[in-house]
């Protein structure tokens, strides 16, 4: 058995894998379709927007020069602005103005009071104010551009697409968004023992690599079609991988160990793929093959349920986020303290499937009973992966431990 020393290292696997992949062509995609996906182009701002400065408060607009004297001191109150109106005129020395949130600053104001710091009067010349306290210029002032400045850049190519980068776009105007096209991608099952979900299941078992991988695909923004499922065979192998041509990424689960009937390495370079690598250094997930033909990139992914799952994590997700644009493509990680004792061999990362909760101020992840492979439940509940590091033979309770959340957590 490998003691891991020929194997790749999960990272430089990705980092090659990554190599092979690059954005997808552009296309143009109301905004409802964009979220999640990543700008195909640098977005400049057509508008300044806020295109005045306005209140952040309801109060009063005042002249902070007004101020300068001890608190409180009068002023005198001109007109009242409602957000949606223009102001009239420009503030006088000694005059304030009544103003609500949003509503845009008159000339002369620089600074805005808030209402709960200000006390009316009623002056004989009409309506006054006491400003119970001094303020710098600036004070709950929203300034004018804060949001975006016509000409200049608003968010570049490679931004992830959330909710408010969609805000800030909407803002413009703009009702449709450049974004890379979706990644087409073709699922294989393969395996004499396999049936479908709708058939009887004598002596056989249901085939869950195929439908799982899509889900996790479709997650991913990718746009999955299912193939079926391929017997042990590598004329029909074969056949059903030469039927996925001109996709951008083709999965297939099983085979790919050293079984006899193994023949997923062989007949993808039968199809004429140019195998990057296979066999990676982690557990689960060993026998992973990463190759190419054209545009056309193809992962020959374990067949244990959890297996699959875990390099689709670790390899094919960071490899449809390039495809979409995304400039983050790394899986994510967060920090967290180990609930549990760890321990294996050296030669193998292995990556733990964990259940992860707040506790006191921290991320504490307790290892889930089972870590076989071969069974979907040991992947259930679990909200990340524990990296137990390549070279590591212990990890002890309350470590400091590199968590990656899982896509394919509820
Ligand atoms: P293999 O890599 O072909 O040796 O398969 C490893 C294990 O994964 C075997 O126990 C298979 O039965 C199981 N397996 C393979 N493909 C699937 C699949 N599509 N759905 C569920 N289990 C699978
Ligand atoms: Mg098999």
């Amino acid at each position: 058995m490998s003691t891991g020393s020929d194997l790749l290292p999960a990272e430089d696997a990705r980092a090659r894998a990554l190599a092979l992949a690059s954005p997808l062509p552009v296309e143009w995609v109301r905004l409802e379709e964009a979220l999640g996906r990543a700008l195909g182009a640098d977005v400049l701002a057509q508008r300044t927007l806020p295109p005045w400065d306005n209140s952040a408060m309801d109060g009063y607009a005042v002249r902070s020069a007004d101020l300068s004297g001890p608190p409180p001191v009068r002023l005198a109150v001109g007109e009242i602005i409602h957000a949606g109106q223009t102001p009239r005129s420009e503030l006088r020395p000694g005059v304030c103005a009544r103003i609500m949130t949003g509503a845009p600053l008159p000339a002369g104001a620089d600074a805005v009071v808030m209402q709960e710091r200000t006390r009316p009067l009623q002056g004989a010349e009409g309506p006054a104010v006491e400003i119970l306290e001094a303020v710098s210029a600036g004070n709950f002032v929203r300034p004018r551009g804060e949001d975006a400045r016509a000409g200049e850049p608003l968010l570049g190519r490679g931004t992830p697409l959330g909710i408010p980068e969609l805000g800030l776009i909407t803002a413009q105007g703009l009702l449709t968004v450049p974004v890379p096209r979706r990644p087409r991608v073709a699922i294989l099952s393969t395996g004499d023992e396999l049936c479908r979900a709708d058939e009887a299941p004598e002596g056989r078992i249901v085939d869950t690599n195929a439908p799982s991988l899509a889900l996790a695909v479709a997650r991913a923004g990718g746009l999955p079609t299912l193939l079926g499922i391929a017997r042990d065979t590598q004329e029909e192998v074969s056949a059903r991988l030469a039927e996925a041509q001109g996709f951008d990424v083709v999965l297939t689960s099983a085979g790919v160990s050293v079984g006899e009937r193994d023949f997923v390495k062989a007949s993808l370079q039968e199809q004429g793929v140019e195998m990057n690598f296979w066999r990676v250094a982690i557990k689960p997930g060993k026998p992973l093959a990463v190759g190419r033909k054209g545009r056309t990139l193809y992962f020959g992914l374990p067949g244990n349920p959890t297996s699959s799952l875990v390099t689709f994590e670790l390899f094919v997700r960071p490899v449809l986020r390039r495809l979409l644009g995304h400039s983050d493509v790394e899986p994510p990680r967060v920090a967290g303290r180990l609930d549990g004792e760890l321990r294996k061999a050296p030669g193998l990362a292995h990556y733990i499937r964990v259940a992860a909760s707040w506790r006191e101020g921290e991320l504490w992840a307790r290892p889930l009973a089972t870590q076989t492979s071969g069974a979907l439940r040991s992947a259930a509940s679990a909200t990340h992966l524990l990296h137990f590091p390549r070279e590591a033979s212990s990890l002890a309770h309350g470590g400091h431990v590199v968590l990656l959340p899982v896509s394919w957590s509820a």
